[in-house]
């Protein structure tokens, strides 16, 4: 059966047809200029400002939308749905609200059924908007237009209700079921266009800061590696007359002087290391080692600074495990991971290491019971220059990273506040192939 069979046809569906183009317009409006100028309002862009924006591009589909059957028929909650999903629950109570009062301005017929089906339709937006958090765009986008057929469902519902207890006839030309049908498909084809664009929008801006972010590490690696040549021949001249001079019988004090300059020495040359990591992304010299030994190696290393706090080390390893990578930069990398650890801890705690085997990967676990991290202090760890240190440099994770997943290998952080922190390092055992791929 056709959607309308009107007498007046031409008249009746020009009209259908006018109101829906313009409620497609409407909904793409502000989402066309968010995708145009999006950089440049990115700052007077906040729940607020966004839920009333979107709020009006709503209020003005209810203004333009089609009457049939007592019933607005209008795109009025597409914005609703982007907004709840994309701006969060602020944003949709301000959309919500603008519909509620809009509804109420237009009054008309079935304002009870209009506050129900406004309301039901946002709760249940809000409740299922969960459900697209921490997704990838195409996930996410693929969620947003399964909420988009809630408002259609609830429509349809209340449509039933309403001409059921108020015995409303359909006229002969308009069949309420493939109209609502209509309505849902528009419905979801108007909220898929928005909310692609949008995704196609973020990605965009990743891409672009990924960029930029590569051109700070191009930049950076060809300062780090003119500068550490420069520097670290001085460095290690002065390190030499310095421990030359300590030899001698000095005062304490004079000794207690000296050991401070040493160890500041030691630390200029570690910085300088992380920074010439960046200038060397490649990883060159490959040799098979059991990584048990690595470990020990770094422990002893790092004990100068661990028994200071008394801070103890508990290992846990399984056999020698061999891998096949580039030893000294594994060594900086976990060097970088295991002393900010120790970093974290508190006085007298300890740092558990341990080794085992999953499938063809090594897995490390480096836990501690220090300071821990918020949500968002895990987001930002590894992002070069990100310390929460007074004398760090927030480049250590950084490295590690870096190195790590030039190895083919991951590294992962769990942690919580005041709890502790635990990274996961995994590595290909048998990763002889990587010498053919670097
Ligand atoms: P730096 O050690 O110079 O600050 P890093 O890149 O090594 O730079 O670390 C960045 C930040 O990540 C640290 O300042 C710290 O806040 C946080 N962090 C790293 N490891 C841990 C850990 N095990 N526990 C708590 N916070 C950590
Ligand atoms: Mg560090």
């Amino acid at each position: 059966m056709p959607f309308f069979t009107i007498p007046n046809k031409g008249f009746e569906q020009g009209m259908l047809l006018e109101k829906l183009l313009l409620n497609v317009l409407i909904v793409l409006s502000p989402i066309l200029v968010y995708t145009a100028f999006g950089d440049r309002i990115k700052k007077a862009l906040s729940p607020f400002s966004i839920g009333l924006v979107q709020g009006a591009a709503s209020s003005l589909c209810l203004i333009f939308s089609y009457e049939a059957l007592n019933l607005y028929w209008d795109l009025r909650y597409v914005p609703l749905v982007i907004t709840t999903v994309y701006a969060g629950p602020v944003a949709g109570v301000i959309n919500y609200l603008f519909i509620l009062g809009t509804r109420t301005y237009l009054n008309g017929n079935a304002l009870h059924f209009g506050y129900i089906s406004i309301t039901l339709t946002f709760l249940g937006t809000l409740y299922l908007s969960r459900f697209t958090k921490n997704r990838s765009g195409r996930d996410r986008l693929r969620r947003v237009v399964l909420i988009s057929v809630v408002p259609s469902l609830i429509m349809l519902i209340i449509m039933l209700s309403y001409t059921l207890i108020n015995d409303v006839k359909s006229p002969a030309h308009f069949n309420p079921f493939v109209a609502v049908l209509f309505f849902g498909a528009l419905e979801t084809l108007g909220t898929w266009l928005p909310a692609m664009l949008l995704e196609f929008n973020n990605e965009r801006s990743s891409m672009k800061e990924e960029i930029l972010r590569a051109e700070k590490l191009k930049t950076l690696g060809g300062v780090a590696a003119s500068m550490a040549h420069e520097i670290r021949n001085p460095l290690t001249a002065v390190q030499g007359f310095l421990q030359l001079i300590r030899a001698n019988n000095y005062d304490r004090k004079t000794r207690d002087y000296l050991q401070i300059a040493l160890d500041e020495l030691e630390r200029a040359e570690s910085v300088i290391n992380d920074y010439l990591s960046f200038s060397k992304p490649k990883l060159t010299h490959f040799e098979s080692f059991c990584l048990v030994e690595l470990i020990r190696n770094i422990i002893t290393m790092l004990t100068p600074v661990s028994s200071c706090k008394g801070i103890e080390f508990q290992c846990r390893f399984k056999g020698p495990l061999y891998i096949y990578t580039d030893r000294g930069q594994l060594q900086q990398a976990l060097t970088n991971v295991i002393k900010n650890a120790v970093e974290a801890s508190s006085e007298n705690s300890v740092v558990q290491i341990s080794l085992s085997l999953q499938g063809s990967q090594v897995e490390l676990k480096i836990i501690d019971s220090g300071k821990g991290m918020t949500k968002e202090e895990i987001q930002r760890i590894g992002t070069l220059f990100y310390t929460t240190k007074e004398k760090g440099t927030g480049l250590g994770t950084s490295v590690a990273v870096r190195i790590i997943e030039a190895m083919k290998g991951n590294i992962l952080y769990e942690s919580e506040k005041g709890k502790g922190t635990v990274c996961i390092i995994s590595l290909p055992l048998e990763a002889e192939q990587l010498a053919n791929t670097n």
